[in-house]
C-alpha cells in the first residue's frame, strides 16, 4: 500500500526553540548562514508533512509571536510548498478546568494572524472512553461528558463565525470530541451539518489501536468529508489501517521530543521502534549533578568542561574510527564526566551498546553522514537539532516499512 497519510510533527514550541536557540549555540561553529538555513531546511522538508502547533503551548523564545505575525509560520519554519501547518487549541492542557481556557475568537485570530494552512475549531476533551455506553444509548453516559461534547459541537459553531468575522484564509477542521463510537459519530454529524468539509478527532490519544480504528470508522461512516486528522494518533503499527479506514493526516511528538528529552532512546535505531541511548555530556552549566558539586566546592565548572570536552573528542574520534582509539578508554573518560546520567544504573552498558553498534554509520540522513557520532550525544541545542532531525528521518523509514509490508488482504489484517 502506498502512504497517503501525512504525518505532522508537532514538537509545539520545543521546534522552532531548539532550532532558533542552536544558532545562538556557539560550542559547535555553526555553519555559514547558507547550510545553516539548509539543516534547518532539510529538517523540515523531507522528513515530515507538515507542522502542527498547539495554541496552549506557543514558542517561548524572545520575539516569537512578532516573527510568526510578520513573516507567517511557512516563512519562519521554512516549509516547503508540499508541506502543512495545522492549528490546533491545545485541549488537553485545560482538560482539568470545566470550560476551555480560551475562546473561539482567540483561537481563530492566532491560526489567522500566523496564517496557517488549517485550524482546528475550539473544542473540550471527554476524559474517558467507554464503548459499553453505545448499548444503551448516548443518553447513558455521564453527564459530565455529554456536556463537553455538546460544548465542543457549540464552540465548533462559533468558531466558523468567527473564521467568516476574520476573513480566514485557512480551512477550518471540525473538532470531533466523544466517549465511544457512536458520540463521535453524533459529533461529526454535527460538525458535518454546520458546513465543516473537514474533520479533526481528538481524545484518542491513549487509546488502544483498535478503538482507535473503530473511532476512525464510525466518524467516516458518519459523516461524508473531505480530510480527517487524528490528533495524537501516532500508532504506527497500524497507520496503514488508519489510512484504510479514512484518516487523511496525524501528528505526533515523539520523534522530535525524544530527541532532547532524556539521553535514553533519545536516537532512533533502523529497526522499527528501536531507541539507542545517547552519550550525554552537558556542558557544566546546563548539569544539575555538577551545578550541585559546585556549590559543595567540589569541582569548577572549568574541570568539568575539560573532562566533558576530552570526552567528547573521545567519542568524536572513535565515531570516525581513528586508529588506536579504543572503546575502554572511550568509556572511561565518559564515566569521568560525574554527569547525571552517568551515575545512573545501566546507563554506561546502554551507552557502550551504542557505541559498540555505531548506528549512525548505519544511517543514510544528512545529520548522520555529516556529523556521525555527534548526533548521538545529549550535549547542546545544536545536537539536539540534529537528532530531531535524524529521528524524523528514522521515522519516515519506519512508516515506509509498515506500508511496504502492509497486507490489503482481509483475512492478514490485525483487525
Ligand atoms: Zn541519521
Amino acid at each position: 500500500m502506498e502512504r497517503q497519510i501525512k504525518f505532522l510533527s508537532s514538537v509545539h514550541g520545543a521546534v522552532c526553540d531548539v532550532a532558533w536557540r542552536a544558532r545562538l549555540d556557539a560550542e559547535i561553529a555553526m555553519p555559514s548562514t547558507q547550510d545553516r538555513t539548509e539543516v534547518w531546511w532539510q529538517y523540515g522538508g523531507r522528513v515530515f508533512e507538515g507542522w502542527l502547533a498547539s495554541y496552549g503551548s506557543l514558542p517561548v523564545w524572545a520575539g516569537a509571536d512578532d516573527a510568526f505575525q510578520r513573516w507567517g509560520v511557512r516563512h519562519v519554519l521554512h516549509l516547503r510548498d508540499d508541506m502543512v501547518s495545522l492549528a490546533d487549541c491545545g485541549a488537553f492542557s485545560w482538560r482539568e478546568h470545566e470550560e476551555p481556557q480560551a475562546s473561539p475568537m482567540e483561537v481563530a485570530e492566532w491560526a489567522h494572524e500566523w496564517r496557517f494552512d488549517w485550524a482546528i475549531s475550539l473544542d473540550h476533551v471527554v476524559p474517558d472512553y467507554d464503548a459499553t455506553f453505545d448499548r444503551h444509548g448516548l443518553r447513558s453516559a455521564p453527564a459530565e461528558w455529554q456536556r463537553r461534547v455538546d460544548l465542543s459541537i457549540r464552540l465548533g459553531g462559533e468558531y466558523l463565525d468567527a473564521c467568516v468575522t476574520l476573513g480566514a484564509q485557512f480551512t477550518p477542521f471540525g473538532a470531533c470530541q466523544g466517549w465511544s463510537p457512536q458520540s463521535f459519530a453524533k459529533s461529526a454529524k454535527a460538525m458535518r451539518h454546520m458546513g465543516y468539509t473537514h474533520l479533526a478527532v481528538g481524545g484518542v490519544t491513549g487509546l488502544p489501536e483498535s478503538d482507535m480504528l473503530t473511532v476512525i470508522s464510525a466518524i467516516r461512516d458518519a459523516a461524508d468529508c473531505e480530510a480527517l486528522h487524528v490528533l495524537g494518533g501516532t500508532r504506527l503499527r497500524v497507520l496503514p489501517e488508519m489510512q484504510r479506514r479514512g484518516a487523511t493526516s496525524f501528528d505526533s511528538t515523539n520523534p522530535g521530543r525524544q530527541a532532547f528529552m532524556s539521553p535514553d532512546g533519545a536516537y532512533f535505531g533502523v529497526a522499527p521502534e528501536s531507541r539507542w541511548t545517547c552519550v550525554s555530556l552537558p556542558r557544566a552549566e546546563r548539569n544539575k549533578a555538577v551545578r550541585d558539586n559546585n556549590r559543595m566546592g567540589l569541582t569548577t565548572n572549568s574541570d568539568v568542561n575539560a573532562l566533558s570536552s576530552a570526552a567528547l573528542h573521545a567519542v568524536l574520534d572513535w565515531g570516525e574510527r581513528k586508529p588506536g582509539v579504543k572503546l575502554d578508554d572511550v568509556m572511561a573518560k565518559i564515566a569521568a564526566c560525574h554527569d547525571t546520567h552517568s551515575a545512573s544504573k545501566g546507563y554506561l552498558a546502554a551507552v557502550y551498546g551504542t557505541l559498540m553498534a555505531r548506528p549512525w554509520e548505519a544511517c543514510v540522513c544528512r545529520a548522520c553522514k555529516t556529523h556521525g557520532a555527534y548526533v548521538a550525544v545529549f550535549r547542546s541545542a545544536k545536537s539536539a537539532q540534529l537528532r530531531m532531525y535524524h529521528n524524523n528521518h528514522q521515522f519516515q523509514l519506519w512508516m515506509d516499512d509498515q506500508f511496504a509490508t502492509w497486507s490489503d488482504e482481509p483475512e492478514r489484517r490485525l483487525f
